[in-house]
């Protein structure tokens, strides 16, 4: 990210129909119980493949195709609670392989997960009580008695990096694991620009105002079902105040001391040293 790259997404081809002569072994993204099912030990690639569920003794309850990655089929699948799990496979949290894995991965991961989510929480019409059912061709749940249509739910979310001079603003909540301190972050609003809720979200948590914002990129996070846009933000005007209850403390903390931040992998932790990086690089071309 030395400069803004927004990329094209080059190794995963997304889909809702299995493309005709896709068979044979597949990449399989399992949960049991909701959690993801992973090949256990330090392999390079902890995805299971196979091409049956049932060869390899698993009860599927519910799966789905999800697209191609690197040119090979992948789906999403449901376990019977029951399944006893082949003796190299273990379940893991979708948080750990946020950090284990390599992002185009993990968002396979993520996309499984919120999918399954989504079916679960759309067995039935919102509008008229009926079952719903997936549509053939689009990434969708149809009512056929009312003709309502359902598509996976994202709630977009702002993550904002404040800066000021040498100094960064980052505030902990009383969940955080102790001394991490991370960015700042909250949902957008109906009817609210994405600008908007960044300034919104910021004076409400830590009462700073803030002056330009530069959108730098964004990431899934299926911790259930939102998406990312990551900012960084020049202060403008305040004293830090704590003005809603979602922070236990915020600082401001120079970029050579900072406390403990989120793992690599996590978008958080990228704006920090995206932002670290380049302003270290403007002070030595200013010497
Ligand atoms: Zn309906």
């Amino acid at each position: 990210m030395s400069q803004h790259e927004f990329q094209a997404r080059s190794e995963f081809i997304p889909g809702v129909v299995v493309p005709e002569g896709t068979n044979g072994a597949a990449n399989w993204l399992l949960f049991l119980n909701d959690k993801p099912v992973i090949i256990g030990g330090d392999v390079k690639n902890p995805i299971p493949y196979f091409d049956k569920p049932a060869r390899m003794g698993l009860k599927v309850l519910k799966h789905f195709y999800l697209g191609q990655f690197r040119g090979e089929a992948c789906y999403g699948a449901s376990l019977d609670p029951l399944s006893d799990l082949p003796v190299e496979y273990v379940t893991s949290e979708l948080k750990t392989l946020l950090v284990r894995l390599p992002q185009s991965w993990f968002q396979l991961w993520g996309m499984a997960q919120q999918i399954l989510t989504w079916d679960r929480n759309h067995q039935y019409c919102g509008a008229c009580g009926h079952h719903t059912q997936f549509h053939p061709t689009e990434r969708a749940k149809v009512c056929h008695d009312c003709g309502l249509v359902n598509y996976p739910r994202l709630s977009p979310c702002i993550i904002t990096l404040v800066t000021h001079e040498d100094k960064l603003l980052l505030g902990r909540s009383a969940n955080f694991i102790p001394s991490l301190y991370s960015t700042l972050a909250g949902f957008i609003e109906p009817g609210e620009t994405v600008e908007e809720a960044v300034h919104r979200e910021v004076k409400e948590e830590v009462g700073v105002e803030l002056g330009s914002l530069e959108y730098v990129k964004s990431q899934p996070w299926p911790f259930p079902h939102s998406l990312m846009l990551g900012f960084i933000a020049e202060y403008h005007q305040g004293e830090i105040h704590l003005t809603d209850d979602e922070l236990e403390d915020a600082q401001w903390w120079p970029i050579d001391k900072l406390p403990l931040i989120p793992p690599r992998g996590t978008i958080s932790r990228s704006l920090i040293e995206f932002h670290i990086g380049r302003y270290r690089k403007r002070a030595e071309q200013a010497v």
